[in-house]
C-alpha cells in the first residue's frame, strides 16, 4: 500500500520551512516526508505539478462534524439532508447535506478541498462516545475532539477554592476519560447560569451557586492547561458572542490569561489563549440598530499580544444551521427569527442550542458581519495569529472556504461582493478602504502551518520538512495567474490530495479512501493527587449523575486509530 511518491517542479508554500513559492520537490515514502536521496528513482510515483501551488494537507482548527450538536441538527433540518445529496459509488458511501452533511460525506468533501487534519471542537463529555462513533465514520482526515469544560460543576468547585492541582488532575481524568484533546470553554459561567434560567453578563458577573466569575474560570483554566504541558491552549467561545458592544468583554477575555506562562509538552505554540470564530466576538453599538464592525480593536490587542490567536468565523451569505454549547445563544437567536429550535442542558457539564439560520444579503446586519470576520484576516498583521474558519456550519458550511480565500486574495472579488450587500454596510466598516491582498505564503499560513503551530501539532502537520506526515494538497492554479474566479475554482477541487502518502483524490474526485487518526492527551497524575481527586468526585458521580463513574469513561474500542499523546504531568502535587 505504501508507495513512494516525489512531487517535481511544482510551487511550493511551506511557511514553517520558509518555502514561498519555489520550484522544490517533494519526496514521500511510508507516508512520511523524506529527503528526495531516501526513495528510489526507478519505483517512486512521479507528479508533475508544473504550474501548480503545493501546499501541506490543510488544518480545520475549528469545525462542528461530529457528536451531539450537528447529529441534532441532521433530525430538526431534513431539510437540509434533502439538499446535497451524493449517490453511492463503487467507492465512496452515499451522503447528504449542506450545512450539516452525514459523516461520510464530510470526510470526502474535505479531502477534496485538501484538508487533512480536522478540530470537533465541542464534544459534551458524557456524550463523548458518540462524538468519536461518528469521527470513526468521517474517513480521509485526522481528528482530535475538544472537551467541554468551561462550565463543568468539579472545575468550578475547585477554581473557586484555589485547588489548581486537583483541577488539574480532575481535567487529566477527563481528558483521558473522553479522549479528549483539548480544553474548550464556551461562555464561560454563562451555561451554567442558563440552568438557573439566567446568563452571566459580563466577566465579573458571578455564577449562581458557585459564585465564581467568568474571568476566574478563564484564569483558572489557562493556568491548569499550562500545568498539565497540554499541546493546545484553552479554546474560548467568549461570553456574550453574538451582541452587539461585546467587543470590549473580548478584550477582557484576552486580557485573563496574560500571567498565564506557556508552558507545551511540544512546545510549539506561543498563545496561552485562543478565541475562536472571533467575528461574533467583535461587535460595537449597544443595539441591532447602531450594530457596527470593531475588528479594528480586536485586531490592534492581537498585533499587540503575541499570546493571543483567534479564528475567524467567517460569515458566508447564504442559508445554515446554528449549533452551540452557549445554550442562552441560541435561544435569544431563535427570539430573533422566529424559526425552529433546540434547546438543552447537559446534566453538571454544559448544555446546547440550534437554530437554523439565514444570513441575507439584504439584511444590514448580517451584511456587516461578513465585513467583521474578514476586516480581522486584513487587519492582524501575523498571519501565525488568525486562521480561516466559518465555525462550520455556524458562520457558513465549510464547502465555502475557497470563496473566502479568494476575498482575502483579491480586494477585486472583495468589492464585487460589497456592491451586493446592504447599502448601510459602508458606513458601519472600514472594509473598502483597505487594500491589502493576501499571498499564496499567507493563504497557506492561515488554513495549515499557523493553525498547526496553535494547535501544537507543527512536529508532524502543516509542513513539508523531513519528517512531517505526508499529508498534502495541490492545486491547480497557476501563481502568476490569481485571477479570482481562478483562485475560488482551484481551492474548490484540489488536483491532488496526498494522505499519509496515498493519493486520495485526483482531479477533485475521490479515487482512494483512507481512516485517518484520532489524537488525545493522556496526562500522567501522581498517584497521592489522583486518589485525592478520585474521592472527591467519586462523592460527585453518586450524588448527582444520572451514569456510574465506571460507566463514564469512553472505552479504547470507539477509537481504533488511536494516536494517545502521553504527558507526564506528575510534577503536580
Ligand atoms: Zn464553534
Amino acid at each position: 500500500m505504501m508507495t513512494q511518491l516525489l512531487i517535481k517542479n511544482g510551487c511550493v508554500y511551506d511557511p514553517l520551512n520558509k518555502i514561498n513559492g519555489e520550484n522544490v520537490s517533494v519526496a514521500i515514502k511510508d507516508g512520511k516526508i523524506v529527503e528526495e536521496s531516501q526513495i528510489n528513482p526507478a519505483e517512486a510515483k512521479v507528479i508533475d505539478a508544473t504550474d501548480k501551488t503545493v501546499m501541506p494537507g490543510g488544518v480545520d482548527i475549528h469545525t462542528h462534524i461530529c457528536g451531539y450538536a450537528i447529529n441534532a441538527g441532521r433530525l430538526l433540518r431534513p431539510e437540509d439532508g434533502h439538499s446535497g445529496l451524493e449517490p453511492r459509488t463503487s467507492l465512496r458511501r452515499s451522503g447528504s447535506g449542506f450545512s450539516v452533511p452525514s459523516t461520510f460525506v464530510t470526510g470526502y468533501r474535505y479531502s477534496i478541498l485538501g484538508y487533512t487534519t480536522l478540530c470537533e471542537p465541542a464534544m459534551p463529555p458524557l456524550l463523548a462516545r458518540h462524538t468519536h462513533e461518528e469521527l470513526n465514520d468521517t474517513p480521509m482526515v485526522d481528528t482530535v475532539a475538544f472537551t467541554l469544560l468551561g462550565n463543568n460543576w468539579t472545575v468550578a468547585q475547585y477554581l473557586k477554592t484555589g485547588e489548581y492541582q486537583k483541577c488539574a488532575a480532575f481535567i487529566a481524568w477527563m481528558l483521558r476519560a473522553t479522549k479528549g484533546y483539548s480544553i474548550k470553554i464556551v461562555n464561560p459561567g454563562g451555561v451554567e447560569a442558563w440552568a438557573w434560567r439566567s446568563n452571566v453578563k459580563d466577566l465579573s458577573d458571578p455564577v449562581p451557586y458557585f459564585n465564581i466569575t467568568p474571568a476566574e474560570l478563564l484564569h483558572g483554566l489557562s493556568i491548569v492547561n499550562e500545568m498539565l504541558r497540554l499541546p493546545h491552549s484553552i479554546h474560548v467561545h467568549t461570553n456574550q458572542l453574538g451582541v452587539p458592544g461585546n467587543y470590549e468583554l473580548t478584550l477582557g477575555t484576552f486580557e485573563t490569561t496574560k500571567d498565564a506562562k506557556i508552558n507545551s509538552i511540544k512546545g510549539t505554540r506561543k498563545q496561552s489563549i485562543h478565541v475562536t470564530h472571533a467575528q461574533f466576538s467583535a461587535y460595537g453599538g449597544d443595539s441591532w440598530n447602531n450594530f457596527t464592525s470593531k475588528a479594528d480593536a480586536i485586531a490592534k490587542y492581537v498585533n499587540d499580544h503575541p499570546n493571543v490567536t483567534i479564528d475567524l468565523g467567517q460569515v458566508i451569505p447564504g442559508e445554515t444551521t446554528t449549533m452551540t454549547a452557549d445554550g442562552p445563544l441560541e435561544y435569544n437567536l431563535r427570539g430573533l427569527n422566529h424559526l425552529k429550535w433546540i434547546n438543552q442542558g447537559i446534566e453538571l457539564e454544559t448544555g446546547g442550542g440550534l437554530v437554523p439560520f439565514v444570513y441575507s444579503r439584504l439584511n444590514p446586519v448580517n451584511s456587516v458581519q461578513w465585513t467583521v470576520g474578514l476586516e480581522l484576516a486584513l487587519l492582524i498583521q501575523n498571519p501565525f495569529q488568525v486562521y480561516l474558519t466559518t465555525d462550520h456550519p455556524n458562520a457558513g458550511p465549510f464547502i465555502r472556504y475557497p470563496r473566502i480565500i479568494s476575498w482575502l486574495m483579491s480586494e477585486q472579488a472583495r468589492n464585487s461582493q460589497l456592491k451586493r450587500l446592504h447599502r448601510l454596510t459602508n458606513k458601519r466598516s472600514i472594509i473598502g478602504t483597505i487594500d491589502r491582498e493576501y499571498s499564496l505564503f499567507e493563504i497557506a499560513t492561515v488554513t495549515r502551518a499557523g493553525q498547526a503551530v496553535a494547535l501544537g501539532m507543527s512536529d508532524t502537520k502543516g509542513h513539508l520538512g523531513v519528517g512531517a506526515d505526508a499529508d498534502l494538497a495541490i492545486y491547480d492554479l497557476d501563481p502568476n495567474n490569481l485571477a479570482p474566479d481562478n483562485i475560488e475554482k482551484a481551492f474548490s477541487h484540489a488536483a491532488y490530495t496526498i494522505k499519509d502518502g496515498v493519493i486520495v483524490v485526483k482531479n477533485g474526485e475521490i479515487v482512494q479512501v483512507t481512516q485517518g487518526k484520532r489524537s488525545w492527551v493522556n496526562p500522567q497524575i501522581n498517584d497521592n493527587l489522583e486518589k485525592t481527586m478520585l474521592r472527591d468526585i467519586r462523592r460527585t458521580f453518586a450524588r448527582f449523575y444520572t451514569v456510574t463513574m465506571a460507566n463514564f469513561p469512553v472505552q479504547d474500542m470507539y477509537v481504533p486509530l488511536s494516536n494517545e499523546i502521553q504527558i507526564d504531568a506528575t510534577h503536580i502535587s
